[in-house]
């Protein structure tokens, strides 16, 4: 079965994001923690998330997956920027335990000019003061477009950070297909050797979940601009391999594309006819 969802805005509530869900015939979806452009999170209303995890387990979802703000920024030059990064990401992680074994995927950050080797030991030093080993959600580190000085724009920048995390069975991958297409990683015309590349260096078992979106710009141009399904340089029939293929089917793919509720009911409805599950 395809494990499908796209991002849902979180200004209704926790219940009402489950029902927008089953809606358009997702069976999980991302939402922000947060305000994306960073902020305060609102209190945790326990009787609506209460709510969602009873029609999330009468409707067998798949794991939901929760998207930090833009703006945490752990390996930041500015200590207040990394410090602000912290309280973030520790207020998350508290109260992703009302929802309990789900995920939280974040952007490993941007290192502005210091180098990437301060940016991975900033986000490595930054996790291992966060992670509790009783915490029930597993972290992503997102697979980055290379855009500015993002860290994470290849698989090895990737495997350095999970290399120094203490509890590193908290940890894990989130790759996103717009961004790996844009930094170099060929998913259209070998999917197989860039999976490869992937268990090489990181290992399969690592990747949790996938971020499912076509990409308005050709391969290798590093600009993380996400395509509707099927309508971008990615194209369908590749999208079509990466959600049926063996080594990913079982994983639960989320639209990042743009699109209303409406537009994402339409592309899980193609999703569903070009799964070979
Ligand atoms: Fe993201
Ligand atoms: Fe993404
Ligand atoms: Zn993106």
């Amino acid at each position: 079965m395809l494990n499908i969802g796209c991002h849902l805005s979180t200004s209704k509530g926790f219940e009402n994001m489950g029902k927008e869900a089953l809606s358009i015939g997702a069976n999980t979806f991302q939402f922000f923690t947060r305000n994306p452009r960073g902020g305060m999170a609102k209190k945790i209303d326990e009787k609506d998330v209460a709510a969602l995890l009873e029609l999330t387990k009468a409707n067998n979802f798949a794991t939901l997956l929760a998207h930090a703000s833009y703006t945490l920024n752990g390996c930041s030059a500015d200590d207040s920027t990394r410090k602000f990064a912290i309280e973030m990401m520790t207020d998350d992680l508290a109260r992703m335990e009302y929802l309990p074994n789900n995920f939280y995927n974040f952007h490993p950050g941007s290192h502005v000019k210091q180098g990437v080797d301060i940016g991975i030991d900033y986000i490595a030093e930054m996790l291992n003061g966060i992670l509790k080993p009783e915490q029930t959600t597993i972290v992503l580190l997102e697979t980055m477009s290379g855009k500015g000085s993002e860290v994470g724009q290849n698989f090895e920048e990737l495997k350095a950070i999970l290399d120094r995390i203490i509890l590193s069975d908290k940890m894990g991958v989130c790759l996103d297909t717009c961004h790996v297409y844009d930094s170099g990683y060929d998913i259209v015309n070998d999917l197989d050797g860039v999976l490869a590349k992937f268990d090489d260096i990181i290992g399969l078992d690592k990747l949790y979940a996938i971020h499912l979106n076509d990409s308005k710009y050709p391969f290798n141009s590093h600009k993380d601009r996400h395509e509707t399904i099927g309508q971008g340089f990615i194209g369908l029939k590749a999208i079509a391999d990466i959600i049926s293929h063996p080594k990913l089917s079982h994983l639960p793919f989320f639209l990042e594309t743009p699109n209303e509720l409406s537009g994402h009911a339409e592309e899980i409805r193609l999703l569903k006819s070009v799964y070979r599950g």
